[in-house]
């Protein structure tokens, strides 16, 4: 905060930024719209095929008919000469939209409906293979026209070839209709490729609307509302996605309640002596003519007070090291009924003043390879518990055994017992059953959680029987060779 502007941290993403909008565009041209263009020209040009072979089958028919016409009026040998043939041959040039060169067996061209070539004479390569039978049928695709020649019988029974009949007849006609047909189909086509376009536009924003939810809900989340559910309806993926990062946050939520209570059980924890020491030292200073024997015993409570504070504050170091990824494990070989030895020795007094009895029961001498002031920490720690939670009169019983592969240490108490439904969470820092007893007693809430994290660093296990009232049994089981 500064100035009492809050500055938001933006995290820019990096590479490029492509919309999804722009893979779905392409699909559609892709699948949608090429597909659609290669359709229709491939249709457009087998429709102008069609329609120009079937004219030129039809040409060919009508030119047949004719043809039989003029052998049957003997038109060659000029019996029909009155222009009823002749205005036939002009109809059907005009219907064709063409021309009908005859020629006769001399090559000249006796009628042209062009009236331009008349006796002049005609020997192309088509009349010549039509006199000698072969019918022909040519189309030129540039110049858009066709030419058939047909030969012309005589009407003898021998049945000679007099004459051919040459018909060129253009295909402008249909190539227009063609290019009508070509340009209505192209505006529909634009017209579908814009509500293509437009349906798309539509399709990809109803798709991405859960993704643009999510994410707003995930702006929200990152200004900190923490508690807002993001949880989205929608298709599967998206329902996934959003539960997937739902629990993300939810453990993220844990963690930040978690170390909010941790820092501030740390603030508490850390307070207390302090206040101790300041209500001891302020008493002391408000009176006057103070005792020596009374300063003395102020003075002893005060240095109690900041041995407490510094074991809280051991504790915690102790754990945060511990809690690092790369923690050390300083190994050595370790006899570890000693150990145990001088741990009860060091907290003899305590149990003495408590009233406590401490027994040590070795079943076996065990030397392994620890570590050995975290282990020592850690055994401290269960046999400190086992001290503090018990009653006057009360017994503890630390047994040290091993079989071939691991040592064990029971520490059990006559002590006041751990309920069945905390007893999974008493390993949690700062988690006390008693907050009040725990206080009181000088603990730090942070003994188990220690004594668990040792455990783990060595590969072992702890376990935990109690019940209230009763007395509390935790076991410690620990590999005699270090397992790497
Ligand atoms: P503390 O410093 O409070 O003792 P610990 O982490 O060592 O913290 O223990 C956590 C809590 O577990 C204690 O506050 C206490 O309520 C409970 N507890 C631990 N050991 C025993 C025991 N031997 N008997 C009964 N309760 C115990």
């Amino acid at each position: 905060m500064e100035n009492g502007i809050k500055r938001w941290h933006i995290f820019r993403l990096p590479g490029s930024l492509v919309s999804l909008k722009i893979p779905v565009a392409a699909l559609l041209v892709l699948f949608g719209v090429i597909p659609m263009i290669l359709c229709t020209q491939v249709l457009i040009g087998a429709l102008r095929q069609s329609q120009t072979d079937a004219r030129m089958v039809e040409v060919q028919n009508q030119c047949q008919i004719l043809s039989s016409k003029m052998t049957r009026a003997g038109y060659l040998r000029g019996d029909a000469r009155d222009g009823t043939m002749d205005s036939e041959i002009q109809a059907m040039a005009d219907v064709y939209n063409g021309r009908i060169v005859v020629v006769n067996r001399d090559f000249r061209i006796v009628q042209d409906t062009f009236h331009i070539a008349e006796r002049r004479f005609l020997v192309a390569e088509e009349v010549v293979r039509c006199f000698q039978g072969e019918s022909s049928s040519k189309y030129n695709k540039e110049k858009h026209y066709f030419a058939q020649a047909v030969p012309i019988y005589d009407n003898t029974p021998v049945k000679g070839i007099e004459g051919v009949l040459v018909i060129t007849a253009s295909t402008e006609g249909i190539m227009t209709l063609m290019d009508a047909v070509y340009d209505k189909v192209l505006f529909m086509q634009l017209l579908m490729i814009l509500i293509l376009l437009l349906a798309a536009a539509a399709v990809v924003n109803i798709l991405l609307r859960p993704f643009r939810e999510l994410q707003k809900k995930l702006n929200q989340v990152a200004a900190g509302a923490l508690d807002t559910d993001i949880r989205t309806k929608g298709y599967k993926e998206i329902r996934e996605i959003s539960h997937a990062v739902g629990n993300t946050i939810s453990k993220l939520r844990e963690v930040d309640q978690s170390r909010q209570e941790f820092v501030s059980n740390v603030s508490h924890e850390l307070k207390t002596p302090i206040t101790s020491i300041r209500v001891l030292a302020d008493s002391l200073m408000g009176m006057e003519e103070v005792p020596v024997q009374l300063y003395r015993e102020f003075m002893e409570d005060i240095s109690d007070e900041i041995d407490r504070e510094g074991k809280i504050i051991d504790d915690l170091l102790a754990l945060v090291k511990m809690d690092k990824s790369e923690a050390e494990i300083n190994l050595s070989q370790v006899d570890i009924v000693t150990l145990v030895k001088q741990i009860l020795k060091r907290l003899r007094p305590i149990a003495n003043r408590r009233k406590v009895e401490l027994i040590l029961e070795s079943i076996r001498g065990v030397t392994a390879d620890v570590d050995e002031m975290k282990l020592s920490l850690a055994i401290s720690n269960l046999v400190e518990n086992a001290i503090k939670y018990n009653s006057a009169d009360g017994w503890v019983r630390v047994t040290v055994d091993a079989d071939h592969k691991f040592f064990y240490i029971k520490v059990a108490d006559s002590g006041i017992g751990i309920p069945e439904e905390e007893q999974d969470r008493i390993f949690e820092r700062f988690y006390r059953v008693d907050k009040a007893r725990s206080r009181q007693t000088g603990g730090s809430g942070l003994g188990l959680a220690i004594t668990r994290r040792v455990v783990l660093m060595h590969k072992g296990a702890i376990r935990l029987s109690s019940k209230e009232g009763e007395g509390s049994t935790f076991t410690l089981r620990i590999p005699l060779n270090y397992i790497a």
